[in-house]
């Protein structure tokens, strides 16, 4: 780009609820920063020219989302070991037209319980919820950071079985072990499980059934829930009243952004003025 002003963005389908383009351009708007961040809406059959693009326009960096996050890899000149064990990009940096993938979403998570709950992964355990794409980073990242052990319950048993193979593959010291997402499994297992974390959307819509019987939560020590919004569960509302610590998507979201932030610029953002700035437009989405 010829202009002062330097290009951020965000590629996905659909598009239009991210709130990357709040959080990023409040701490630039803050930081005096002359730079500008903006969603892209891309299909699956553009996906190629517009990752050209990044390099023709220079774009200095991109988040990717669904449903690119796989089908990215393809397309960049480099891509750093963990996002490659887990398989999925969501940030690109633009470095004279070399295109390097990270993945921010796992780090973001790890991140959060860190900050927020003071929760060290090192030598617990943990049970996921789910197997989806949101799981696969997590449970990568808890493997790197030196988790004991990950159970992974999922509906379709077979993506469990991918995740903990992956694991087993590249960190071979963290046990993974992948489950049926049903009441037997999960009481067998519940009294070896610290930390459970909810990655599937059951309790993003106000009918949802309940995702788990609360007798469940009762030996826990923590419930992370990966949804923002609502920002409150009913899993979360009963791991609550059990006395649990707990914590809602908000952080793994903010912090993924300030990695991918600090990635670009080389600069640690203040991570609450982009929390504010999602709680903010949260509000207004929802009146
Ligand atoms: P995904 O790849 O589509 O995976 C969805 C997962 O949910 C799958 O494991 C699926 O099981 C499971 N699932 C769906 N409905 C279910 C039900 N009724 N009962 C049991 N399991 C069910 O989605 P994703 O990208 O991983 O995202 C999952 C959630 O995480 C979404 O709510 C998303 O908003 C949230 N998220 C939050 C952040 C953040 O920064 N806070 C980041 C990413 C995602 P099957 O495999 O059996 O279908």
């Amino acid at each position: 780009m010829s202009s002062e002003i330097q290009l951020f963005g965000i590629f996905g389908y659909p598009v239009i609820h991210t709130m990357s383009p709040y959080m990023h351009n409040e701490v630039f708007e803050q930081m005096n920063l002359p730079y500008f961040y903006t969603a892209f809406e891309v299909l699956p059959q553009n996906l190629a020219k517009s990752i050209e693009s990044i390099r023709v326009l220079g774009l200095k960096g991109v988040n990717i989302t669904i449903p690119h996050k796989e089908a990215v890899l393809q397309y960049l000149d480099e891509i750093i070991p963990s996002a490659r064990f887990i398989g999925a990009v969501n940030t690109i940096k633009n470095e004279d037209g070399k295109l390097i993938g990270y993945n921010t979403d796992g780090l973001g998570f790890i991140t959060a319980i860190r900050e927020d709950l003071s929760i060290d992964p090192a030598e617990k355990s943990f049970l996921l919820l789910g197997a989806g794409g949101a799981a696969r980073a997590i449970a990568i990242q808890l493997a790197l950071e030196k988790c004991r052990k990950i159970y992974i319950a999922n509906r379709t048993l077979s993506k469990a079985e991918n995740i903990a193979y992956i694991i087993k593959k590249n960190v071979p010291l963290c046990e993974a072990n992948p489950v049926l997402f049903n009441p037997a499994e999960i009481s067998r297992i519940i009294k070896d499980v610290d930390i459970l974390v909810n990655t599937t959307s059951v309790g993003m819509k106000k009918d949802d059934s309940k995702l788990l019987d609360s007798e469940f939560l009762s030996s826990l020590y923590a419930v992370i829930d990966i949804i923002y919004n609502p920002p409150e569960t009913l899993l979360l509302k009963e791991a609550s009243r059990k006395g649990l610590k707990t914590a809602n998507g908000l952080g793994m979201l903010t912090f993924q952004g300030a990695l991918a932030f600090e990635i670009w610029t080389g600069i640690k953002p203040p991570v609450n003025i982009m929390r504010n700035a999602i709680i903010k437009q949260l509000k207004k989405t929802d009146t």
